[in-house]
């Protein structure tokens, strides 16, 4: 339904650090709801989150941040 890959999710997606559909570190994020996966053998209940609003206009937004960031002071270091 959400369209989320459970065999192939890495550590950070299942700890809610990355997008679990793109795999693009998250800023605003939104729930995919709670599936069941596997980890280390085990089965366990995670929830899952993903970019907000969505993948493609969550990485045009995080490509303008990234060419803001160029103009602080020091940045270039
Ligand atoms: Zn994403």
């Amino acid at each position: 339904m959400s369209g989320v890959d459970l065999s192939s999710l890495n550590g950070p997606q299942q700890e809610g650090w990355h997008c679990a559909l793109c795999n693009a570190r998250l800023f605003a994020d939104r729930s995919l709801g709670v599936h069941r996966i596997i980890s280390c053998g085990q089965e366990i209940d995670v929830e899952l989150w993903a970019c907000r609003p969505d993948c493609h206009t969550a990485a045009r937004n995080a490509q303008r941040n990234r060419r803001s960031c160029s103009y602080l002071p020091g940045w270039s270091s």
